[in-house]
């Protein structure tokens, strides 16, 4: 690095002594360098040599594995890791990683540990991402999640990235951008890169392109600068520190998810059937019996829903909640709910069934979709719930083409 032509010429003369004392040889053409600037136009002109060949100017190149641009902007990075990431996607597609082959949550570890270590390498140390670039690489994720779940494009993107448990993309950037933080912390005070980082972190510079002031930034967000600043990272150890950034990030996650939901009022019976940010519940019943993984994966679609005002053309009444009415009241539902009656009958006691029934409407629609915590399926056995829920399953995917899945039309 170097702030003018003469300079940069200087240290590429070392560099060119440094690789005749060690009978070394550094390819020119394959060498470029790049004019840092804030503007779109490069005003300044300069010949540089290596080994008496000039070497060209680039406005942008890749070193050591990251994407490096001549006008400090994230737009051909966010393009080169998106690219990624779908190529990852339709590669892994053919090998089962889709909605009918391997489950839904083994395919978001797939995710995790294959996909996003690739696309997002060097992430820690990239600049800030914009807002747009932010948007879509969360809209990669949002398709990986929709077609390992076999869910709808316009199926909201609130419950289709948390019925698997994943975060945001900026959670796993911030949670790489930490790990690296504590790496850094943790290496000898005397090695080069801890004294770059030692400078740049005294220096009162708030430019977003420098990654020791991003990582700072986000030990900030998350309140962990005390941690850092009293070197709290060395004591913590490397296991539990790692484990400490992934509980703060996840709660932070969290946190962040519960108010997107609660903004929506239309989520409102979701958010009490899928209550945290891990894999849905329901998606347990899939893995411990894979033949009903399809009547699951469709009632998790519909528990999944908005809710959706509509007009039942079946019964020509116009509903509040179509999917609440097609299971509880449509009357041309009436002998598929009474033979999912009997049977819940047949599993729960008498009075485990009595507390069933004597729930009110939205209570009993939130039972029959997997919510658990706050309804009479709370006092019931995993194995009474499972098979209750495998019921309620083949019943609404019985009649799968009467219900609501997605959010287009409402
Ligand atoms: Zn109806």
């Amino acid at each position: 690095m170097s702030n003018s032509p003469r300079s940069l010429q200087c240290l590429l003369n070392h560099v060119e002594n440094y690789a005749f004392t060690w009978r070394l040889h550094y390819n020119p053409s394959k060498s470029v360098f790049i004019v840092f600037r804030k503007t779109q136009k490069c005003s300044l002109s300069c010949s540089v040599t290596l080994f008496g060949s000039e070497i060209p100017q680039s406005e942008n190149t890749i070193y050591a594995g990251c994407l490096l641009q001549a006008n400090m902007k994230s737009d051909k990075l966010t393009e080169r890791v998106c690219k990624t990431a779908r190529s990852k996607i339709h590669s892994l597609y053919s090998i089962g990683v889709n909605n009918s082959d391997i489950h839904p949550v083994v395919s978001a570890k797939i995710w995790k540990r294959v996909v996003l270590p690739s696309a997002l390498y060097s992430c820690d140390i990239w600049p800030s991402l914009s807002l747009t670039d932010m948007q879509q690489l969360e809209y990669v994720q949002r398709h990986f999640s929709r077609i390992i779940q076999g869910f709808s494009k316009f199926s909201p993107s609130l419950s289709s990235i948390s019925n698997i448990g994943l975060w945001t993309i900026q959670g796993y950037i911030d949670k790489c951008r930490l790990l690296f933080l504590g790496r850094l912390h943790r290496s000898e005070q005397t090695s080069v890169h801890y004294q770059i980082y030692k400078f740049i972190s005294d220096v009162h510079v708030s430019e977003k392109f420098f990654a020791t002031k991003n990582m700072l930034q986000t030990a900030n967000k998350y309140q962990l600068l005390d941690v850092f600043e009293n070197n709290c990272s060395i004591i913590y150890g490397k296991k539990e520190f790692s484990k400490m950034i992934i509980k703060t990030i996840w709660s932070a996650e969290e946190k962040q998810w519960r108010a997107a939901l609660s903004g929506d009022p239309d989520m409102s019976f979701f958010s009490k059937i899928h209550t945290m940010l891990n894999p849905n519940k329901l998606w347990q019943i899939a893995r411990e019996d894979p033949s009903k993984r399809l009547l699951i994966n469709f009632l998790i679609q519909v528990s999944s829903m908005k809710i959706v005002r509509k007009f039942c053309q079946l019964c020509n009444k116009l509903t509040s909640n179509y999917n609440m009415h097609l299971i509880l009241s449509c009357f041309t539902l009436l002998d598929d709910r009474e033979t999912m009656f009997e049977d819940i009958l047949d599993i729960l006691d008498v009075n485990e069934y009595v507390l069933f029934e004597d729930q009110d409407p939205d209570l009993q629609f939130l039972s029959l979709m997997g919510c658990v915590q706050g309804t009479s399926f709370e006092k019931i056995s995993f194995t009474k719930w499972k098979r209750i829920m495998i019921i309620v399953a083949s019943t609404v995917y019985k009649n799968k083409s009467l219900f609501a899945i997605d959010c287009r039309n409402l």
